[in-house]
């Protein structure tokens, strides 16, 4: 309770919070009864937001409070202000991404600025009569996951926000979110963003990322899973508890009956991704947030949104798409829990399915795609989703294409639409004509004859066609991740993700914790190697738990080993839990992130203490210790003959290597395909260090997305590496390829092309793999 009052503003010592928030413990609750009377009273939407703004204003001590709401072609409007000039209201429109306020609905996040005036986005409206206003808290109205306008307190002076403060509104904002989609402020066809603009019933090609290959067609069945809210405060929270705690259980046992029928199916992928749902079912931090907002007044569905609003702030500001996707899953399981609270068990509950269904979403969670009869499901097109998250790996693993970011397709697309999901090429045909429909059944019938091919090679060598053998390994950050070891034939683990573990927690995992994930990690690989890769956080990484200073090119911040390295007891502990999982047989660990050899100096060091420890604690030593560094900073490459006599192995980070080479933000959509690593300096760059690691006798792989591709990884195969690390999708075509590629010849045809000083190789390894029958 203590937390909570905290949270909220209610905190001893806090004074500028406590001037600006609702008071004392109740006041806050009050607040959200009043806002609620205003709802449910009499008078038109206008009266009613004019009436709420009002009240916020008042309430939290606000010289303004003001309402945009968003309208039709992504214009923020002002429909209610207290404080700014009443002239101003239904007159000043911003774009979304233009002012203050068209940031806040473009990045769907609050903003606290003391300074708004000095802010590089602030755009100056003469008529609002802003200008004594110094400070700014907006926070996004959200609705269905989309930003429905946004709310804004200004104050005279300048002044910081506090994070409760920032709470305290985006709860409010989600009460104003109702009445924004009432109907009564903007008609319904423009909330509904009805799109009818842009859906017709005319042919369409819709662009997507491939998040799983092969070519599929079937009609379209739309996933709509947000329900709506309707009652957002409630006068008894222990009767909100007690609905919560009926729907959890009923939740529970759904999912238990979904784990029941997944092993029935003999479905271990499933299981696997289920078993980790229930974790996160049963993540006392997450159930711990719905119970507290229950107790500020909100009933168990809002309470329940609230934290879901929550999870999607934090997930708009994780560029990591792994750590984006667990979120998904959260927001997945969010879903489900209103479902129970609704008296649903599943979105699918009484949908009547065509015999193909091609399934479209928003987002979709993997225990929602196993409510669907799966006998009838064909592909999935998601306007999110990326190709780590739990939903793909399980269409994966049901072998159906996925086309995910596929713009407007929930629009678009409408129900019972014919479609094909071309998986391969990223794009999905909307009511294709014959013609297109005809051509792609000839792929079709062809693409089966590859599946075979893929299944065919799990179990075969992974040798050319000249008879080069390479380690195929896996990229793996959970448990569930290890089960592909057994099923895709590669050799090991080439890089375990250490720090997934550790984001997807609500507090930081202790020795003992972390022994036991790393124990686990090494018995259910069974005897095949595994190489633990260090805490690789900060950049985009962080974890819930551990507070730094923002920074302004995080990429280059404090981050990986450098975060080891100045907090050493953070790596001794995970470097001592490593030790221990060991329990006397082989470790093999890397460093993430090393610039010079200093650092790897020094991170030996810490190791070398921790070897003592083990010693003195009287644990057995590791039979065979490995440990190697990742060559992710161009740096090191001209430390090599220091650095290969330290350590025994060397593992290519190529996504932030080539980050660094080509000094282009990885995480920048924009940036993504403006450099090729297919180019001669990034070619040339790893040719020279293979070839000193091989002068060395040093072991050098790589682990980036490269070695998952299958044009990539010939060329890295063709350079030297005879170790490659991947996506668990990417080993049936990278050994294909393998199997079908005559190494030597392609080591002479690249002879050719390093000097060159073309922008990409690509066409030209494309062209060596058609003319020698490579299969990519
Ligand atoms: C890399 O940088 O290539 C790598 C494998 O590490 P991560 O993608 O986790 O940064
Ligand atoms: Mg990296």
């Amino acid at each position: 309770m203590l937390q909570f009052l905290r949270r909220h503003g209610f905190q001893e010592g806090m004074q500028e919070i406590k001037r600006s928030s609702p008071g004392e413990t109740g006041g806050f609750r009050r607040l959200l009864a009043r806002l609620r009377d205003v709802m449910a009273g009499a008078g038109g939407g206008q009266y009613q937001l004019d009436k709420i703004v009002w009240l916020i204003a008042k309430e939290m001590m606000a010289d303004v409070c003001s309402c945009y709401v968003m309208r039709a072609g992504e214009v923020l409007e002002l429909f209610s202000t207290v404080g700014l000039n009443p002239a101003a209201v239904h007159k000043t429109r911003l774009r979304v991404g233009e002012g203050i306020v068209g940031d806040i609905a473009a990045h769907a996040r609050p903003a606290a600025l003391a300074r708004a005036q000095s802010h590089p986005n602030f755009v100056y409206r003469p008529e609002t009569g802003e200008d004594p206003f110094q400070s700014l808290l907006g926070v996004p109205i959200l609705r269905g996951g989309r930003v429905r306008g946004v709310l804004v307190l200004q104050h005279r002076e300048e002044r910081d926000f506090a994070d409760e403060e920032i709470e305290i509104l985006q709860t409010i904002a989600m009460i104003v979110a109702e009445l924004v989609v009432s109907g009564e402020l903007v008609g319904p066809q423009e909330i509904s963003n009805a799109g009818d603009e842009i859906s017709s019933s005319l042919p369409a090609r819709l662009g997507g990322s491939a998040l799983n290959h092969g070519l599929a067609m079937g009609l379209a069945v739309l996933h709509r899973h947000q329900l709506t809210v309707r009652e957002m405060v409630a006068d008894d929270p222990d009767r909100e508890l007690e609905r919560l705690h009926t729907a959890l259980a009923g939740m529970h046992s759904a999912i238990d009956a979904l784990l029941a029928a997944s092993a029935m199916m003999g479905g271990g992928e499933s299981r696997d991704i289920l078993e980790t749902y229930r974790m996160f079912a049963e993540d006392r931090g997450w159930l711990q947030r719905i119970h507290e907002a229950i107790r500020t007044g909100l009933t168990a569905e809002a309470a329940v949104v609230r934290v879901q609003n929550d999870t999607r702030a934090r997930m708009n500001q994780i560029a990591d798409p792994y750590i984006r996707e667990r979120l998904l899953d959260l927001d997945d399981l969010t879903n489900r829990l209103l479902q129970h609270l609704a008296g649903r068990t599943s979105v699918a509950d009484g949908v009547v399915l065509p015999d193909d269904v091609v399934l479209v979403a928003r987002s979709l969670g993997p225990a929602e795609l196993l409510d669907y009869d799966l006998n009838r499901l064909r592909a999935l097109v998601l306007e999110e989703g990326s190709a780590t998250s739990h939903v793909a790996i399980l269409a994966r693993s049901l072998g159906i294409p996925v086309v995910g970011q596929c713009p407007d397709a929930m629009i678009r697309i409408e129900s019972l639409d014919p479609l094909i999901v071309d998986g391969d090429h990223a794009q999905v045909f909307v009511r294709p004509g014959d013609d297109i429909q005809a051509a792609f059944a000839e792929s079709m019938s062809l693409m089966a004859v590859r599946e075979r091919l893929y299944a065919e090679v799990r179990n075969m060598p992974s040798v050319s066609r000249d008879g080069v053998a390479v380690t195929i390994m896996l990229n793996c950050g959970l448990l569930l991740d290890l089960q592909h070891l057994a099923d895709s034939g590669a050799d090991g683990i080439g890089l375990y993700r250490t720090e997934i573990p550790f984001m997807v927690r609500s507090s930081y995992p202790d020795v003992s914790a972390q022994t036991e994930l790393y124990s686990r990690v090494l018995q259910q690989a069974d005897d095949k190697p595994v190489v633990f890769r260090t805490l690789d956080v900060g950049g985009d990484k962080m974890l819930p738990y551990f507070t730094a200073e923002s920074e302004e090119n995080p990429a280059l911040g404090w981050r990986a080993v450098r975060i080891g390295l100045d907090r050493p007891a953070i790596l001794r502990q995970q470097m001592r839990a490593l030790l221990r999982a060991a329990g006397g047989k082989s470790m093999s660990m890397m460093f993430p992130m090393v610039a010079e050899v200093a650092e790897f100096d020094m991170a030996r060091r810490l190791l070398d203490m921790e070897l003592e420890r083990l010693n003195a604690d009287g644990l057995p030593q590791p039979s065979v210790l490995r440990v190697g560094v990742m060559l992710e900073v161009p740096a090191l490459m001209w430390q090599l003959p220091a650095l290969l006599k330290r350590v025994d192995f060397l593992s290519v980070g190529s996504n932030d290597l080539a980050q660094f080479m080509f000094a282009c933000d990885r995480g920048n959509p924009r940036m993504s395909s403006r450099y090729d690593p297919l180019s001669p300096p990034f070619l040339t760059a790893l040719r020279s260090l293979v070839a000193t690691c091989d002068s060395a006798s040093a072991p050098v792989s790589l682990c980036g997305e490269m070695a998952a591709r299958p044009l990539e990884a010939m060329a890295l195969i063709g350079i030297g590496f005879r170790t490659l690390s991947m996506a668990p999708s990417a080993v049936g075509p990278v050994k294909t390829m393998l199997r079908s590629l005559d190494v030597a010849r392609l080591r002479d045809y690249l002879t050719t092309l390093y000097r060159r000083d073309d922008h990409s190789l690509r066409d030209k390894l494309r062209a060596f793999a058609k003319d020698h029958d490579v299969i990519i």
